[in-house]
């Protein structure tokens, strides 16, 4: 099945359960201070659960375009080394606000991962919360009772607080959680491990694709909990997972979300996916942070020097890096592949088709002029080693070339060592140091994905605009 039907299915499954099919909110959020990038489902829906608006329709679905690279959700270190994390990704999800509770959401899970979608049930596990008792709250013994009617018991699992009590932040909605997990081991694999209690024990093949909260507490100011006047469903689950699966893949890279990127970027680079672990992990970075950075330009964040344009230069960046070390490509070309991004999502996401052009010449000119960065760092450390006594090169040095030519860290201590030198790493290290003490105290950085905004901040309004229809919102005064 194409990842497009894949996409159709769950929203018109959904549809079939009486939800409303609302589009993504975009991905880079405006006017929010507590929030750059959306990074899951609900962003756009938080005022319901909190309470403080009252939703068109009491059931939506949708695909929500995602980007994890900061604050709470980081997983821009993971993405190309495994295969199942990405910067921008697509969270399918369905909502309760107040209507249908867990019986429903478990059960329609189910069936549409096993009648629909047809997975087989000996792959997939359930976790459950095991409750704690620091915070008096008990096992979910309900959700494994209603587990129990679609599962065989030693495939539903316990969970702890951090994987299986879901909170939105420091205060607000939270409750337990129940995920679904795929294992695609081989059998050869499993015989490897023993037992059947490895659920997701990092294994790049058993992984989580499905996240259903219950949403039913509040967190209070001074960190209880108290019942909410209604209880919630939030789900989200990972599209390339998903497609992974359904595929009948092993990695998210090997399915059409990806694979049209990765033939374009083996003709241009001249290189070969699958044959050297540095290589496939360059390809796969440069695959995955095209479309974060095509999706923010077409949302209307551009790279620049600050706050998310910042973020989206670097992650920009650090593909140009990845084709500049690994598969050797010192002329832009990542821009090459903004075609074939669109022709895969163009139907499914039109703002990229619109932006188009400006996204191949954003892209272009940021390329253009890391590549020189790039070439006069290189120029750079081959002067500062020329000056070194010894074998080590100064921190302080190798941090100069970092911050005031962004050149970058990782870069610099290769080349090195490739030269037969090394880096004076505690020097570099307390030089950052110093540089994050000067930003710190220049102005407050982002701590977290909520961040509490100070007694008298402006009130804010998050993303309800692309709803079909307004929405009745009483605006929230952070505190
Ligand atoms: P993981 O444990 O794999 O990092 P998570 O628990 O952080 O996932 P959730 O916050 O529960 O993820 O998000 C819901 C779903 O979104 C996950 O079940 C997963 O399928 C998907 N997902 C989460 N992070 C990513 C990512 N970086 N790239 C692709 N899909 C993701
Ligand atoms: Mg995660
Ligand atoms: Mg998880
Ligand atoms: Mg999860």
């Amino acid at each position: 099945m194409k990842s497009q039907e894949i996409r159709d299915q769950f929203l018109s499954f959904f549809k079939s359960k009486n939800h409303s099919i609302v589009p993504s909110a975009p991905m880079v959020i405006k006017n929010d201070p507590t929030l750059m990038f959306t990074n899951a489902g609900m962003n756009q829906f938080k005022e319901f659960f909190l309470g403080n608006g009252i939703p068109k329709d009491t059931r939506v679905t949708d695909t929500q375009k995602c980007l994890r690279v900061s604050g709470k959700h980081n997983d821009l270190e993971e993405v190309g080394k495994d295969t199942y994390h990405h910067t921008m990704f697509e969270m399918l999800g369905n909502w309760s606000f107040g209507d249908y509770f867990k019986q429903d959401a478990i059960d329609w899970a189910w069936e549409l991962l096993t009648e629909v979608f047809k997975i087989d049930k000996d792959k997939l596990y359930v976790t459950i919360f095991e409750g704690d008792s620091s915070e008096n709250l008990e096992r979910d013994t309900e959700a494994f009772d209603m587990w129990s009617k679609h599962v065989a018991k030693d495939r539903i699992l316990n969970g702890n607080k951090k994987d299986n009590f879901w909170e939105m932040g420091d205060q607000g909605p939270c409750g337990p959680c129940s995920e679904i997990h795929v294992d695609l081991r081989s059998e050869e694999e499993k015989a490897k491990v023993l037992g059947a209690d490895l659920v997701n024990a990092d294994h790049p093949q058993v992984v989580e694709i499905w996240n259903l909260v219950f949403i039913q507490f509040n967190r209070k100011a001074n960190g209880s909990l108290e019942n909410l006047p209604a209880r919630h469903i939030d789900t989200g689950m990972g599209f390339e997972r998903l497609c992974m699966v359904l595929q009948n893949k092993t990695s998210n890279y090997d399915t059409d979300v990806f694979t049209p990127l990765i033939r374009e970027i083996e003709t241009i680079t001249n290189s070969k996916y699958g044959a050297k672990e540095e290589i496939d992990i360059a390809i796969r970075v440069i695959s995955d942070h095209v479309r974060a950075v095509a999706f923010s330009i077409a949302d209307g964040q551009l790279p620049s020097n600050t706050g998310a344009g910042y973020v989206i230069r670097r992650i920009l960046r650090r593909a140009v890096r990845y084709g500049f070390t690994f598969l050797d490509t010192k002329e832009p070309f990542i821009y090459k592949l903004v075609s074939v991004l669109v022709d895969e999502m163009g139907k499914a996401f039109p703002e990229l088709k619109k932006q188009q052009n400006l996204i191949f010449n954003v892209i272009k000119e940021e390329e253009q002029s890391f590549l020189r960065t790039l070439d006069q760092g290189l120029v750079l450390l081959d002067s500062i080693i020329t000056d070194t006594t010894g074998k080590e090169v100064s921190g302080v040095k190798a941090f100069e070339l970092y911050d005031t030519y962004g050149f970058p860290i990782d870069l610099t201590a290769l080349i090195l060592s490739e030269k037969g030198y090394s880096l004076d790493e505690k020097g570099f290290q307390a030089e950052l140091q110093k540089q994050k003490e000067r930003s710190r105290a220049a102005g407050k950085i982002e701590a977290g994905d909520w961040t509490i905004l100070e007694e008298d901040a402006e009130e804010e309004f998050v993303g309800y605009d692309t709803l079909e229809t307004p929405v009745r919102i009483t605006r929230y005064r952070k505190i």
